[in-house]
């Protein structure tokens, strides 16, 4: 490497494919072909770069190569890019082919890809992640959790997986470097959904596995050639080009997200009538209608939340959720938002609210999730004010009509 190894993230994120560079161009270029001209009179001789040889794209591109650097730098592993986050999982899957699986609160998405799996593996079972983990050989954990944004305690999981003889797989999407580094807590595989912060703008489908063990993620490459489940050229620069910034955006992110979640979670308080506090007319119109408010930094924990800081010593993820009494108020506000565009999806620069219910049956009805993006917060902040304001006076319309 070209950038001393002990180099910090942001720095990592705009070095560490150094080596690879094999041009003049300080860019990493924009490569479309398929096919590669082999060194003269060997096949298999660098012909691209130092050290680098390329043939076919399904098995390997420059722009691979270095997005897989810089991914593995920053999130202390040794990274395999897919086409998405859901063939990522499932790439793990038919890597290890875990035989009975502990799975934890997860993504509808991943839910699918593990009944896909069964579908194809016989007598595979799927058992609770707090349950016994007799004859348990992979635990699945997502952390945090989406869509709460809540955080679960990856230590004991991996401990636990461990002592079972299980690896321990960790979604890690909602928090990526420099917001959490799963290995750092026993985590032996890691998985991202590179569509979200890792891409960032809401412009590429990508995901990527991350493995502790370098001989596990070439394993996953070979898979990855003969079936061609990598992603595409232009998705793969652009998921390069995204990679230069991350640090900066996710940290912005991050502090955006803790002042929007303790800025709502005081209008719902400030609604609720104690013996020391009145609320006022004021506060009642912002507040009265949500019913909960989830994210890392409001999580309360039965054994103590001394693991959360540890698991983030940077900072909290960008998504939490606000939960109102009923559907129809929570699509209300989805509408109401201005800023916030209602729409599925996380981690792009753009703030979005998704009514999760309308995609998974299993989420509660008046759930909105929330991916801040990169607006200025005090514009986040009135957007909110004005969307539950305008909620407070639908409500009464309808109230005066019975
Ligand atoms: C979006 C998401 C996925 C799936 O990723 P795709 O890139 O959409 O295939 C997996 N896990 C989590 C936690 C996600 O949010």
């Amino acid at each position: 490497m070209t950038v001393s190894p002990t180099a910090r993230l942001p720095t990592l994120a705009v070095h560490a494919d150094g080596d690879l560079r094999a041009t003049a161009e300080v860019v990493a270029p924009i490569g479309v072909s398929t096919t590669f001209s082999y060194a003269q009179g060997d096949i298999k001789a660098s012909n691209y770069g130092v050290d680098q040889h390329y043939h076919y794209a399904r098995i390997g591109t420059p722009a691979t190569a270095k997005a897989e650097a810089v991914l593995g730098a920053l999130t202390e592993g040794h990274a395999v890019i897919y086409g998405s986050g859901l063939t990522a999982a499932f790439s793990v899957l038919v890597e290890h082919r875990p035989r009975k699986i502990a799975l934890g609160e997860a993504y509808f998405g991943v839910r699918n890809v593990v009944e896909q799996y069964r579908r194809l593996v016989p007598n595979v079972q799927v058992v609770g992640i707090d349950c016994a983990y007799d004859g348990v050989d992979m635990v699945w954990l997502e952390s945090p959790v989406n869509p709460s944004g809540e955080v679960r305690d990856i230590r004991s999981y991996a401990l636990r997986a461990h002592a079972a003889g299980a690896i321990l797989v960790v979604d890690a999407t909602l928090a990526p470097p420099p917001l959490s580094y799963p290995f750092r807590q026993g985590a032996d595989v890691v998985v991202h959904s590179a569509t979200k912060y890792l891409g960032g703008h809401s412009d590429l489908l990508a995901g990527v596995v991350v493995a502790r063990s370098a001989r596990v993620a070439d394993s996953l490459r070979e898979a990855r050639a003969v079936l061609g489940t990598g992603s595409g050229s232009l998705e793969t620069w652009l998921l390069l080009r995204s990679l230069r910034t991350l640090a900066v955006r996710v940290r912005q992110q991050s502090q955006t997200a803790a002042r929007l979640v303790a800025l709502v979670e005081s209008y719902r308080r400030s609604a609720v009538a104690t013996s020391c506090h009145v609320p006022s007319a004021q506060q009642l119109a912002l507040g009265r209608h949500i019913a909960a408010v989830r994210h890392a930094s409001l999580q309360l924990c039965a054994a103590g939340c001394s693991f959360i800081q540890a698991q983030h010593p940077d900072g909290f993820g960008a998504v939490f959720s606000v939960t109102f009494a009923t559907s129809e108020q929570a699509r209300f506000v989805a509408q109401r938002l201005r800023l916030h565009r209602f729409a599925t999806s996380i981690g792009g620069v753009e703030s979005l609210v998704d009514w999760r219910y309308g995609w998974d049956a299993t989420s509660e009805p008046g759930l909105l999730r929330v991916s801040v993006g990169l607006e200025a917060f005090d514009d986040l902040a009135a957007d909110w004010a004005q969307a539950l304001r305008a909620l407070d006076e639908h409500e009464r319309k309808a109230g005066a009509k019975l």
